[in-house]
């Protein structure tokens, strides 16, 4: 199953470059992104996204968290407009949030939905809703963590028995942890094979699938196949997932294809847990120093 994933390689990448603006760009034209996440108890993931979003090249940045910690967020990243959205008890936003993003969701070119977000019905609420009302847009849009969930809980008014399927691509980065429990199939099936499971689920669910690891496996509907093999255990650190996110939203914001943004996103982040390595050390350097590395990154190439 594996000799036919094509290799994320530098050739790969100087063959398929990024979107870059004019020099006499402005920031709308650089791609505006909107992170969605956070919550009481993980207010620093949406700051870890949002933050890798700009380095990886994004020009406008918006972020919706929690109304508890939005002022928190806001200190900790003064280039983001940050909107507090009103929460519920366990942590998930409310219902009114959908009317509340609604008007940026058109605006924004890419929304990352996830971070740091703790009620996995409230997410998957909030995704139907939102992406209901994004029919046809050319928003590009990227589901982690708590969002990913939304493939298990259908929408209001489904069909019993009809397995979702997004109405237009997304891109969503399951760990094989959550490949598992969005699949039903037992982790060590995933670990130990990883290509069908992400081949299998993004014809299934209309999702450009990275499943991650130290071999990120990325699946399009298309039926393309690429893999990913580099970085260190350095990236299996509390917030690494939260950087890749926001660095595959930056590109996306930046006119990446969704796989485009996704393969890039990857090998970025992998060769940043790379540079930090050689550094630093392996072990011990923290997601918040993953961004960073980035805009060197972009410059020589990966
Ligand atoms: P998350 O589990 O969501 O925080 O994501 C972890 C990120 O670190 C993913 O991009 C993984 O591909 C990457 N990662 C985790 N463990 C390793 C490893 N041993 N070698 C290389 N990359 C890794
Ligand atoms: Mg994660």
């Amino acid at each position: 199953a594996t000799a036919d994933a094509i290799d994320v390689s530098t050739e790969l990448l100087r063959n398929w470059p990024l979107p870059m603006p004019g020099a006499e760009g402005d920031k709308e034209e650089r791609g505006h992104v909107l992170v969605l996440g956070g919550s009481r108890e993980m207010p620093g993931a949406v700051i870890l996204a949002a933050t890798a979003a700009l380095r990886a090249g994004a020009g406008k940045l918006t972020v919706a968290t929690g109304a508890s910690v939005a002022q928190l967020v806001a200190s900790a990243m003064p280039e983001a407009r940050v909107i507090g959205l009103a929460e519920s008890e366990a942590g998930g936003f409310l219902p009114e949030a959908i009317a509340r993003l609604d008007p940026l969701a058109d605006r924004v070119n890419a929304i990352l939905i996830g971070p740091g977000m703790q009620d996995e019905a409230a997410a998957a609420e909030l995704v139907h809703g939102l992406l209901g009302r994004m029919q046809g847009s050319d928003t590009a849009v990227v589901l982690d963590a708590c969002a990913m969930g939304t493939l298990l809980h259908a929408p209001a008014g489904a069909q019993p028995g009809v397995a979702f399927r997004f109405e237009q691509p997304v891109i969503i980065t399951p760990h094989c942890g959550e490949m598992a429990h969005l699949t039903g199939m037992a982790k060590p099936d995933i670990v130990a094979g990883p290509d069908d499971p992400a081949r299998a689920a993004a014809a299934e669910w209309n999702a450009v699938v990275a499943l991650k690891g130290a071999r990120t496996v990325i699946a399009s509907p298309s039926g393309a196949l690429w893999q990913h093999e580099g970085g260190n255990v350095g990236l299996a650190i509390s917030g690494s997932g939260d950087t890749l996110a926001g660095i595959i939203a930056g590109l996306a914001a930046r006119g990446a294809t969704l796989e485009q943004a996704t393969c890039w996103g990857v090998a970025l982040h992998a060769r940043a847990g790379e540079r930090l390595a050689s550094r630093m050390g392996v072990l011990g350097y923290l997601a918040r120093e993953i961004p960073d590395e980035i805009p060197a990154l972009l410059e020589s190439v990966a």
